[in-house]
């Protein structure tokens, strides 16, 4: 990777006296088909008394295969759902679940907001935590961060906490139960990793940094060339790979970059979304994937930024090819109001926003212009665009001849 442009990353943190504390990984990662069967010695020596947090459906579904290592172990179980929401409301009742069963342990369980609520309810209680995803939609069984919704489901903040969970038992055989959508969403979601943390932290000069940023290429290119063949062959080993890219590698960039490698706009965009009812119906990495096309379309606007045009007409086939929204009307908001469109960009342009990570400012009215239009044609497109391979496996480019002023980032979104 070349670093042309030595100008100091944007990131404020970047003083050898202030690096924020880092929480690269789960202590213990235990992967297989059927591998809750062998989990139960190491469940045991974090606890007797476990408190099972998940959904209704993830709960159904693993009651059945922890029951005997409740009976074997001997522990002495209870459960609770996170229902409505990882919320403010729902963590209240779960500390109340903590202390009525006197449990010295959280399992969670669950495709992304019931692992972020038992993470937090362990980091407030002070308990260590296993987490057994129950789809492959995010990496939250492996990150040390939360984040909290109200209970109708509109984002509001996140939590970073003191470590990642204490075990991840990734369990294929339980993966291999969700629907298809949610490994379609933890794609999105995974794929993010790239296109935000090249530019909140493609100039960063810390090694960690470095690494995790050329890490979320690694998993982008992973992405670009497997998604497919995953998807037509679930259960198999291609799509074995690809669901340890959304649920670990993803886990493992967040990790390995820490609190410096942050989200940029699409998350904030997603964060937008989250605040219109008419959004709840998809998945979190379905708005994450259509927030990468508003930040391409951003990127393409404000600046001309000719390769960032080229990638979104890149990800728009590739999205078609799996199944993830490139448009409002994808994600069935085809029929929102101005106001409510102008709601959700005001939210993602907070001005605590991520979104003031991008190299530019943006105010709501250029983001709405972007959210109406990530599927229009290329902007004044000419140049060497054509010749650059646009075939979606090829990882060959390392250039960018990125043309956003003197804040041109360092990364090549055609590879
Ligand atoms: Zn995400």
């Amino acid at each position: 990777m070349s670093h042309h442009n030595s100008t100091p990353c944007s990131a404020p943190n970047e003083t050898a006296s202030g690096l924020p504390p880092l929480s690269i990984a789960p202590a213990r990662v235990i992967r297989g088909v059927r591998a809750i069967e062998q989990a139960g010695d190491e469940i045991a020596r974090l606890g007797r008394r476990p408190l099972l947090v998940g959904g209704d459906r993830s709960l159904s579904l693993v009651v059945d295969r922890l029951a005997p290592i409740w009976q074997q172990q001997p522990l002495t179980w209870a459960q609770a759902t996170y229902n409505p929401d990882c919320s403010e409301a729902t963590l209240a009742r779960l500390k109340q679940a903590v202390a009525d069963h006197q449990a010295d342990l959280i399992v969670a369980t669950g495709g992304g907001k019931s692992l972020d609520a038992a993470k937090l309810l362990a980091y407030g209680c002070g308990l260590p935590v296993v987490t057994i995803p129950s789809s492959a939609a995010t990496c939250a069984a492996w990150t040390a961060l939360s984040n909290i919704y109200s209970d109708d489901g509109a984002f509001l903040y996140d939590v970073g906490l003191a470590k990642c969970p204490d075990l991840l038992v990734l369990d294929y055989t339980l993966i291999a139960t969700a629907p298809q959508r949610t490994l379609v969403a933890g794609i999105g979601d995974a794929l993010a990793k790239w296109y935000e943390a090249s530019v909140s932290s493609g100039r960063s000069e810390q090694t960690l940094i470095v690494a995790a940023v050329q890490q979320a290429r690694v998993l982008r290119d992973l992405l670009l060339q497997k998604s497919v063949a995953a998807l037509e062959r679930p259960g198999e080993a291609v799509w074995r790979e690809v669901v340890d890219a959304t649920v670990l590698l993803a886990g493992a960039i967040g990790g390995l970059g820490g609190a410096q490698c942050r989200t940029v706009a699409a998350h904030a965009v997603h964060n937008g979304l989250t605040h219109l009812s008419a959004a709840h119906g998809t998945l979190h990495g379905e708005k994450v994937a259509y927030g990468i096309l508003v930040q391409l379309r951003l990127e393409e606007t404000i600046c001309g930024n000719q390769l960032a045009s080229a990638a979104r007409q890149q990800l728009i086939e590739f999205y078609a090819a799996i199944g993830l929204p490139s448009t409002l009307a994808d994600l069935g908001l085809e029929n929102i109001t101005l106001g409510e469109l102008h709601h959700a960009a005001q939210v993602a342009c907070d001005p605590k926003s991520d979104i003031h990570r991008l190299p530019f400012a943006v105010v709501p009215e250029q983001l709405m212009a972007a959210m109406v239009s990530t599927n229009a044609p290329p902007e004044n497109r000419r140049g060497g665009i054509d010749s650059i391979s646009r075939d979606l496996g090829d990882a060959a480019g390392d250039d960018s001849g990125d043309v956003c002023s003197s804040d041109s980032q360092d990364r090549s979104d055609l590879s």
